[in-house]
């Protein structure tokens, strides 16, 4: 690069990002060729509309790009261009949910989505997000004792509400989801169902985590979770007389966005086609082994592990154990300090507030692209628990 400022920063970024272990859940390593179709020419490009109806000339090659993009997300997902529609154009998650929202939900109408402190994302219908300020959140939470979804408790609540959507798939839950109790709940008020997979998608590509598509109306995704692609989203939504699809393509652009980013989609369409394989099941498959295996080593280390343990390539972890452990903050300095990073998490009805919350977050999906195995995963747990015991760490 001619620019040396920003070529050395990359470098040590790189160079940051071989030499940790990463647990964040949401992140992951992409391949060459995403990174290639990424930094590719197609970022010169105005595209605004959908492939046969731009806005700009020039677009004969861009239309190709987005059309093969589409036909390999319906693909990995097996479903049938007659009965679903995918958007490929969103920039990143939060717009894709906003777009739904726009299209499908009135200002000031109910959205019933998980509270963030139990696991939901901002853009669930959280007050310091767009979505909790145009619509109203009924939120919803986990059982108390069992830290799990009491769909039952969740029916109650959709029946006495009556929200226009209920949001299903979270940030911070780590235990399979029961789409078809979310259909009933959604069918027993007239409901729409959407399910936002942004976290579990590439382990549902990878056929390790049930598959929403059997149940929902609308699914959302990010790309660059478990998915494994550029950081960008997606949204299926079902063909029907209700037009779901072309009230989610208006939402999208004009409604939130002008040209998409191909040289993005073009990465989308690389990743999707890398997750399309045997090798990605067999990923797919080692993800959610290790973060069983890291999981249980905690906890026999002593560590209360959220839900009793986990489903999925992620792990919610107590650190702060009433007090006489360390906060999630502190804890997640320490393992930086260590070499091993975390994000720091509330974990369902915490005491503390979210800027220093009771506990922190783990997934297994970056470290696992890089090779991890269970073996691994035991070291790291004695790891973190070392670090978190470490004399000065804990208020005994
Ligand atoms: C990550 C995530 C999002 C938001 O994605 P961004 O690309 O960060 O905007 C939305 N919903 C869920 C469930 C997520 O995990």
């Amino acid at each position: 690069m001619k620019d040396k400022q920003i070529e050395k920063l990359i470098i040590e970024e790189s160079t940051r990002q071989k030499k940790v272990i990463n647990l964040i859940a949401s992140e992951n390593y992409v391949s060459d060729d995403v990174l290639k179709a990424l930094g590719s020419v197609l970022t010169n490009k105005y595209a605004e509309g959908y492939p046969g109806a731009r806005y700009y000339g020039g677009n004969e090659i861009s239309d190709k790009v987005e059309n093969l993009c589409k036909v390999r997300a319906l693909g990995l997902f097996a479903l049938d261009e007659n009965e679903w529609a995918v958007n490929v154009q969103p920039l990143s998650g939060s717009p894709a949910n906003v777009a739904v929202y726009l299209a499908l939900v009135e200002p000031g109408q109910k959205i019933m989505g998980m509270h963030l402190v139990h696991g939901g994302h901002l853009t669930h219908g959280h007050k310091v997000s767009i979505t909790g300020k145009i619509w109203k959140q009924i939120p919803y939470g986990v059982d108390k004792d069992s830290e799990v979804l009491n769909y039952e408790a969740l029916k109650e609540l959709a029946k006495t509400e009556q929200p226009k959507l209920i949001v299903a798939g979270f940030t911070a839950y780590p235990r399979v989801i029961d789409f078809k109790k979310f259909r009933d709940i959604a069918d027993a008020c007239g409901t729409l169902l959407m399910v936002d997979m942004s976290h579990f998608a590439g382990l549902v590509a990878g056929q390790t985590y049930p598959s929403p598509f059997e149940y929902a109306d609308i699914v959302t995704t990010t790309v660059h979770k478990t998915l494994r692609g550029p950081r960008s989203a997606m949204i299926f939504s079902k063909k029907d007389a209700r037009g779901l699809p072309q009230k989610i393509d208006k939402a999208v652009f004009p409604g939130m966005q002008g040209g998409p980013h191909l040289n993005q989609i073009a990465a989308v369409a690389v990743a999707l086609r890398e997750a399309d394989s045997p090798a990605f099941k067999k990923y797919a498959k080692q993800v959610i082994k290790n973060a069983k295996v890291l999981s249980n080593e905690l906890a026999k280390l002593g560590w209360r592990i959220i839900s009793g343990g986990t489903d999925s390539h992620l792990i919610l972890m107590d650190t702060w154990k009433n007090g006489i452990g360390v906060s999630g903050k502190e804890a997640s300095l320490k393992l930086e300090k260590a070499g091993i990073i975390v994000n720091m998490n509330t974990i369902p009805f915490d005491t503390r507030s979210p800027m220093d919350p009771s506990g922190i977050r783990l997934g297994t999906a970056a470290e696992t692209t890089r090779g991890k195995k269970e073996g691994d995963m035991v070291k790291i747990a004695r790891k973190i628990d070392a670090v978190l015991r470490a004399r000065g760490s804990r208020r005994e």
